[in-house]
């Protein structure tokens, strides 16, 4: 395909905590309501999506109440697959066609983690959604989303949020003087120590020049907008 013809193509970062709805396990209105607005972009933009877990098990959580580390994790990371499969059902309720694909393998319900695939899946307009983290203990789903939107080629990371709608000067909860930014680099962010995404995350797309937006799930039509690359929310760039 010419360049002029190329699709734009994103990495949707969701949270377990977006899953949950605050709290542990899967609302299932709020995962509908997603996948209705992620469908209402398929044919017009390529889209990868990376789950989190913190709705089941956090592995620094466990670890911190007696846990052994790694096993912790691996736990996290399976939590993530559940995740996976109700955005799945979801979006096939809504006629999408979708891939799971998971960093650990597990043949009967995900695909392993293949990208040169799943580029191929969503040239045929499948939505990938990404499982099981890196597959690797001590890793984040926030790092795994810049990790895997480098190596699909997407255009930009999209980081939905709850409760917040970009970055702030400050805390907009506790500081009333607090403005919403427009723009800001990774490394302002780095440096004022603004936490949109764990630290490693942030150098990885600042290494390598991936920008992100982000923003807030709450308002009408938000995770569509952003997706189609609506300048809602903050953009970082390198
Ligand atoms: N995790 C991991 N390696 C990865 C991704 C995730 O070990 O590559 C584990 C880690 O324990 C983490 C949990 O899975 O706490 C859930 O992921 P995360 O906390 O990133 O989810 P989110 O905060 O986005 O809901």
């Amino acid at each position: 395909t010419s360049p002029e013809t190329k699709r734009r193509r994103v990495l949707l970062k969701l949270s377990g905590e977006v899953f949950g709805g605050g709290k542990v396990g899967v609302d299932p209105k709020t995962v509908r309501g997603i996948a209705e607005q992620i469908a209402q972009t398929v044919g017009e933009v390529e889209v990868a999506i990376v789950v989190g877990g913190g709705n089941f098990f956090r592995g620094a959580e466990l670890s911190a109440s007696g846990m052994d580390r790694s096993r912790a994790d691996y736990m996290g990371m399976l939590g993530t697959v559940m995740n996976c499969l109700a955005l799945q059902d979801f979006l096939e309720q809504c006629g999408v066609e979708t891939r799971v694909q998971s960093a650990i393998a597990m043949a009967q319900v995900a695909e392993n983690y293949i990208p040169r695939r799943a580029i191929r899946h969503m040239e045929k307009d499948r939505v990938v959604i990404f499982g099981a983290g890196a597959g690797l203990p001590y890793f984040s789903t926030d790092t795994v989303a810049a990790q895997r939107a480098l190596e699909v080629d997407a255009d930009e990371v999209l980081m939905a949020k709850s409760g917040v709608d970009g970055v702030y000067t400050a805390d907009p909860k506790t500081d009333p003087t607090a403005t919403k930014l427009d723009t800001l680099t990774y490394t302002e962010a780095l440096v004022k120590n603004i936490r949109v995404m764990d630290q490693t995350a942030m150098t990885m797309c600042q290494d390598n020049k991936l920008d992100m937006l982000v923003f807030g799930m709450e308002g009408e039509g938000n995770v569509t907008r952003a997706i189609r690359g609506e300048r809602i929310g903050t953009t970082v760039t390198a």
